[in-house]
């Protein structure tokens, strides 16, 4: 292997591509017929040869500004000029308490507070340990349990992988932390298939969690986590009425509800985050993504007021919370956060999304009834779209449609499995909501 090829003479030859290993990618087959990217602007990724290709998926659900954009742009370079990096551990600096303001002004009801991380990952593992060391401040140390729910995606951290619920993700990594439950999923095609929005079918099965308190005892759980909308397992709009539920029981029984808001937050549902949407305020809010637009690095939770408070009753020269990032609350980062706030508000992209939303379920729906199609659900500027899967080889028509929407198609998608999960930069104009269903999915679907 050369392994001196400098970036100057970068070309995509076999020895090139080796190097990188590649997460949640099959790495020999990208590398016998890679899809690189050179470029982004607005709604469009370029190859290495300048073909234009539609993202259909913001980048990986985060570019919800769109691509390069100026202002975003302009705020990275000249806070890298000003201040490329500075603590956030007993020091601070001006753009990361500008963005808590504004984070704390945007999120609903007295999440007030706003911790950094780096990712979604980190954000989740945050949320955990903050639920934990909340219950010991309050002297209820017993509270250790943490429940997550089938199907739930929080990222790949340990404490992410032992609350999230997908398989894969879990069964090659031996030990997940102790004392975690699941509650079950909320999709059942039976009941819900081709849903735009909330089915109506599912709100009882947040009563599991009743059971999941009987068995044992509320002084024993410190927290729930569920995304509000499972986005990376398939897209599973909540049932009607599911999340109050949810948010009832916590109640009753003084248990933690966090959302993990990486996906669903920054206007993906047409909302700051979906807990207004769904009128539910969790306890902590994750997020990351789209809090950039994708552009650098940034996560973090949003805490209610209660939950700083108490950290707060301790000799005040004292550390409140054993916990931090080198990078939280990175100069660049929150001043690439604070430009794309600036971004989705001048530009209304929030509301933007929220009327966009039936024109885009409609057009998804007309895929019903087109090759392999086996299911649709909606919301906001989600769709998903479940393929038939090739018998015995599961995952292979999801592959395949990836591969050909990017090389044959023009068009960058998200898959899961065989679901096909498009959630566009919120800035898509209504001709390309046409493009995208009338257009290059259905010549897509008729050529897998
Ligand atoms: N939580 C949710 C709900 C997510 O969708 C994701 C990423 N798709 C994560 C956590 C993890 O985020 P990251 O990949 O930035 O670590």
């Amino acid at each position: 292997m050369n392994k001196h090829a400098g970036a100057a003479q970068w070309d995509p030859s076999p020895n090139n591509l080796e190097p990188f290993w590649m997460g949640f990618t099959p790495n020999r087959a990208f590398k016998k017929k890679p899809r690189l990217i050179a470029r982004a602007k607005d709604m469009h990724y370029y190859d290495m040869t300048g073909r234009p290709v539609l993202d259909a998926t913001a980048g990986l659900w985060c570019s919800n500004a769109g691509h390069c954009r100026d202002r975003i742009v302009e705020a990275i370079q000249k806070q890298a000029g000003e201040l490329d990096f500075a603590p956030t551990f007993q020091f601070g600096h001006p753009k990361v308490f500008e963005l808590s303001s504004r984070l704390a002004n945007l999120a609903p009801g007295d999440l007030n507070y706003a911790f950094f991380c780096n990712s979604g990952s980190e954000a989740a593992d945050t949320a955990l340990k903050i639920a934990l060391a909340y219950h010991r401040a309050k002297g209820q140390a017993s509270r250790t349990r943490l429940i997550g729910r089938e199907r739930g995606y929080h990222g790949v951290n340990f404490g992410g992988i032992s609350v999230g619920g997908m398989v894969a993700n879990r069964k090659f990594f031996g030990t997940m932390l102790a004392g975690v439950d699941h509650l079950p999923h909320t999709y059942n095609r039976a009941e819900q298939a081709f849903t735009k929005g909330e089915p109506t079918w599912g709100a009882h099965l947040a009563d599991e969690l009743e059971r999941l308190v009987a068995l044992h005892d509320a002084s024993t759980i410190a927290a729930v986590i569920v995304e509000p909308m499972a986005g990376s397992t398939g897209v599973l709009p909540p049932p009607v009425g599911y999340l109050k539920k949810l948010r009832e029981i916590c109640d009753k029984h003084g248990i933690l509800l966090i959302f993990d808001e990486v996906i669903t937050g920054f206007g993906r549902l047409g909302y700051p985050f979906a807990a207004e949407r769904f009128g539910v305020i969790p306890d902590m809010i994750t997020f990351a993504k789209g809090v950039t637009s994708g552009a650098i690095p940034m996560g973090g939770v949003m805490a209610r007021q209660h939950i700083y408070d108490a950290f707060m009753s301790g000799p005040d020269h004292m550390i409140e919370l054993f916990h931090g990032y080198t990078y939280s609350g990175h100069p660049i980062a929150a001043a690439a956060g604070v430009a794309t706030l600036e971004v989705y508000k001048e530009e209304g992209l929030f509301e933007r999304a929220l009327k966009l939303e039936d024109k885009w379920a409609d057009a998804a729906m007309t895929l019903k009834g087109k090759p392999h199609v086996a299911d649709i659900r909606t919301m906001g500027l989600v769709a998903a779209i479940d393929l038939n899967s090739i018998d015995g080889s599961p995952g292979k028509r999801g592959y395949d449609a990836m591969e050909k929407g990017f090389h044959d198609f023009g068009i960058m998608l998200r898959i899961t499995g065989d679901t096909i999960a498009l959630s566009p930069p919120l800035i898509i104009k209504e001709e390309q909501i046409g493009e995208i269903f009338e257009d290059k999915l259905p010549k897509l679907l008729a050529a897998i």
